[in-house]
């Protein structure tokens, strides 16, 4: 999702309270308990938008601390308006491209990711930029705890089904995959939804889950 660029959006984003300032990013790994000033686990989102799913996870779960990742400040500056009109102690966002996520995070810090509805990037040639590439999973590894899950949802089939593939050179195992979320009773559960999946669903779209560990 790229929208055009807001005019003052950058700086929006550089003086929020709510999104960890890119100049001190290098700071962060080992510290996100301190951040947060608490213990709780932290689970992150990549690529998360407008942010929809993930303020509604950390409203509706108090007790985990949640971190957004988005690449552009005009995608982000939504989910920061939303915080503005309803602020959450546990939600922080960080503007920032997922290729660095290592430099952000210590080994083990993260305790589950969260990916949906991320770009296809169709182009062979481009394949690496996609989120559930092995590339990407390789990073996820660093960063991820040991019994951590990653959680990935998508409308895009080819991407599911790559995403898939990339499992076992990556070294990792599904521990949960549909076809179709919105027909399965049991996975349905608690369900959060996305803006993307809002959208797809209401299409008639069939949404790709996996769980992974590895
Ligand atoms: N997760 C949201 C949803 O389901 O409604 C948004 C989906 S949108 C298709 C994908 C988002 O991921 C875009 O906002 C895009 O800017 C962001 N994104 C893509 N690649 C990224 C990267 N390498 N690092 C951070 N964000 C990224």
């Amino acid at each position: 999702m790229r929208l055009r660029n807001i005019t003052g959006s950058r700086e929006a984003i550089a003086e929020s309270l709510y999104v960890v300032s890119e100049s001190v990013q290098t700071e962060c790994p080992g510290k996100w308990k301190e951040i947060f000033g608490n213990d709780s686990p932290v689970y992150i989102e990549i690529g998360m938008g407008k942010g929809k799913f993930i303020h509604t996870m950390a409203k509706e779960h108090p007790d985990i601390n949640y971190v957004g990742i988005e690449k552009y400040s005009s995608v982000l500056l939504r989910a920061v308006q939303k915080m503005s009109q309803e602020e959450l102690p546990n939600l922080k966002f960080l503007r920032m491209d997922a290729e660095n996520i290592t430099g952000v995070f210590g080994a083990g810090e993260v305790d589950r990711i969260y990916l949906n509805f991320s770009d296809p990037w169709p182009k062979d040639r481009h394949a690496k930029r996609r989120l559930p590439s092995r590339e990407f999973l390789a990073r996820y590894d660093t960063i991820l705890k040991k019994g951590g899950r990653l959680e990935f949802k998508t409308d895009n089939r080819a991407l599911f089904d790559f995403a898939l593939e990339e499992l076992e050179p990556a070294g990792w195992k599904a521990e949960v995959v549909t076809y179709d979320l919105h027909s399965d009773e049991k996975l349905i559960q608690g369900n959060v939804m996305t803006e993307y999946e809002e959208r797809f669903s209401a299409q008639g779209n069939p949404i790709c889950k996996y769980i992974i560990y590895r």
